[in-house]
C-alpha cells in the first residue's frame, strides 16, 4: 500500500523527457521515445578519453592527440547533446537523485565488462567543495558512484580525495583557466597505499581536467593506476 501512494505520489519519470513512465519502463529510466533517441558513447570512441569520434581507424581524439593525461583511461556512457543535457541538469539542481538508479545500470550494461577487467580496489567520486555540498544538499558524482559500488561489490572511498576551496563553475572556461581553476584544488585525507587501482567517477567529461587533478592527487596519496568514468562525454572531433 505504502510503495502504491509513494507511487501516485511521486511516479517514476523518464530521465531525458522526465513525462511519467509506463510501469513498464520504470526499471529502464527512459520512455521508449527518448530511449531510441539516448546516444551512448560507443565505438568508436577515443582510447585514452572516451569521447566519440568519427574514425574507426583513428585511436585518439583531436584533444588526446596534443595532450597527456594523468588517468590511465576514461570512459563516457552518454554523449553530452540533446535531451540527456538537461536531464544532468536536473540530476545536478533539482534534486533527481532517484537518478543514479538509470545512471549506474547503463554504466554496467555499456562498460561492466571493462570495469571488472580492470579489477579495481576502489571507487572514489569527484568531491564537492564541502559547504558547496551542505547548500546542493548532496553531491552528484558521489551518488552515482555509491551506486556504482553497490551494484557491483567495489569498495567506495567518497572521503579519500576532498576538495580544499571553492572554485567558479567550470563552463565557458578554456582549458587553461580550468587547469587554473582547479590549482591545488584536490588534496587527499589520508595515504591509500594499499589501492592500486582506482576508479574515479565524475558526472561530464569536457577537457579531462577535473579527472587530470584528482588522478594528480590519488598518485600523491599512493594509489598506482588511475581510470575515469564519466555519465557524459563530448564529441572529440570537429
Ligand atoms: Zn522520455
Ligand atoms: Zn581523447
Amino acid at each position: 500500500m505504502k510503495r502504491l501512494i509513494r507511487e501516485i505520489m511521486f511516479p517514476a519519470r523518464c530521465v531525458s523527457c522526465d513525462k511519467v513512465l509506463d510501469y513498464d519502463r520504470i526499471h529502464i529510466g527512459f520512455c521508449r521515445k527518448c530511449h531510441k533517441k539516448i546516444r551512448y558513447a560507443c565505438e568508436p570512441v577515443c582510447k585514452k578519453c572516451g569521447k566519440v569520434i568519427d574514425d574507426f581507424a583513428k585511436e585518439y581524439c583531436l584533444d588526446c592527440q596534443k595532450r597527456t593525461h594523468n588517468f590511465v583511461q576514461s570512459k563516457g556512457v552518454y554523449v553530452y547533446e540533446g535531451m540527456i543535457k538537461q536531464s544532468m541538469y536536473r540530476f545536478k539542481y533539482s534534486n533527481r537523485r532517484c537518478y543514479r538508479y538509470t545512471f549506474s545500470r547503463d554504466i554496467i550494461k555499456v562498460y561492466g565488462r571493462w570495469i571488472k577487467t580492470l579489477e579495481l580496489d576502489g571507487i572514489v567520486p569527484v568531491p564537492m567543495y564541502k559547504k558547496k555540498q551542505k547548500v546542493r544538499g548532496y553531491n552528484q558524482a558521489e551518488l552515482i558512484a555509491r551506486q556504482l559500488s553497490y551494484d557491483m561489490g567495489i569498495p567506495l572511498y567518497s572521503d579519500l580525495v576532498y576538495r580544499t576551496r571553492k572554485t567558479i563553475p567550470m563552463k565557458g572556461l578554456s582549458d587553461t583557466e580550468r587547469q587554473k581553476n582547479l590549482k591545488n584544488a584536490f588534496n587527499f585525507s589520508k595515504k591509500a597505499l594499499q589501492l592500486k587501482r582506482v576508479l574515479i567517477i565524475d558526472d561530464i567529461y569536457t577537457t579531462g581536467s577535473t579527472l587530470d587533478s584528482v588522478a594528480k592527487v590519488l598518485h600523491d596519496a599512493g594509489v598506482k593506476e588511475v581510470y575515469g568514468l564519466c555519465m557524459c562525454v563530448g564529441k572529440g572531433y570537429s
